[in-house]
Order: structure tokens, then C-alpha cells, then sequence
């Protein structure tokens, strides 16, 4: 019988020398490798659900807890980037944007297009002769 853990883990040391500390050690990288693997996914999952308007806490757990079956199961269901994001609509289309007004007090370098006054004869813009 024994006593305690710790007794349990040096009968454990004591009969797998050395190799098994070798064998401890690798694990404990993979360990930390896959850790940092799972956190690089659930940053990058909390990101990109935000940026998609999901609720981004709630993967972040699902990837915590799934790893990487969280983060494949994000790509499934997760939703297209644009349309139900709020600051996309506050941005002006082109179709509500009033075309250029073209008053008939300016007008427009043929060279570059500049926009001139009327009675002006070289654009200031380019240099080229207006008429
Ligand atoms: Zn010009």
C-alpha cells in the first residue's frame, strides 16, 4: 500500500531511470507546445468572431474546452464576415452619394482633370493650356 502520492511518484521515478524523465521531459514540451498552439487558436477564433459579430466569449470557451474539434466546428457554422456587422451599413455606398457637381462656374482640366475655374487658361494642376 502507499502511503501518499508523493511516495507513488518516486516508486514510479525509481523504477523507469532514466529514460523516464527523458520521456517526461518530451511530454511536457509537447505539452507546452500544444498549449500554446490551442491559446494561438482560441486569440485568433475571439478575434474573428468579433469581427464577424458573433459572440466571441462563447468560442473562446468552446475552443478552451474542444481544442481544436472547437475550432474546426467554428469554421462550420461560423457567419459570413460583413452583413450583420452595424458599422458596415454607417458606411456611405456609392449609390447614396451625390454624383460631383459639375456648377457651371468650374471646369475641369482635359489633361488631368483637375477642377478649374472658368476663365482659366493654363490648369493649375498640370500646366496644360485650357483651350
Ligand atoms: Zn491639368
Amino acid at each position: 500500500m502507499f502511503k501518499s502520492n508523493y511516495t507513488v511518484m518516486e516508486m514510479i521515478f525509481q523504477n523507469y531511470p532514466p529514460g523516464f524523465e527523458a520521456l517526461i521531459t518530451i511530454l511536457l514540451g509537447v505539452l507546452i507546445v500544444a498549449l500554446v498552439i490551442l491559446v494561438a487558436m482560441m486569440v485568433w477564433v475571439y478575434k474573428d468572431a468579433q469581427k464577424r459579430n458573433m459572440n466571441a466569449a462563447v468560442w473562446l470557451l468552446i475552443v478552451f474546452v474542444a481544442g481544436p474539434c472547437g475550432c474546426v466546428i467554428y469554421l462550420m457554422v461560423r457567419e459570413p464576415e460583413r452583413p450583420l456587422n452595424p458599422s458596415y451599413q454607417q458606411q456611405p455606398s456609392f449609390s447614396q452619394q451625390p454624383p460631383p457637381v459639375t456648377t457651371s462656374s468650374n471646369i475641369y482640366c482635359p489633361s488631368c482633370g483637375r477642377e478649374l475655374s472658368k476663365d482659366a487658361t493654363f490648369c493649375t494642376g498640370c500646366g496644360s493650356k485650357i483651350r
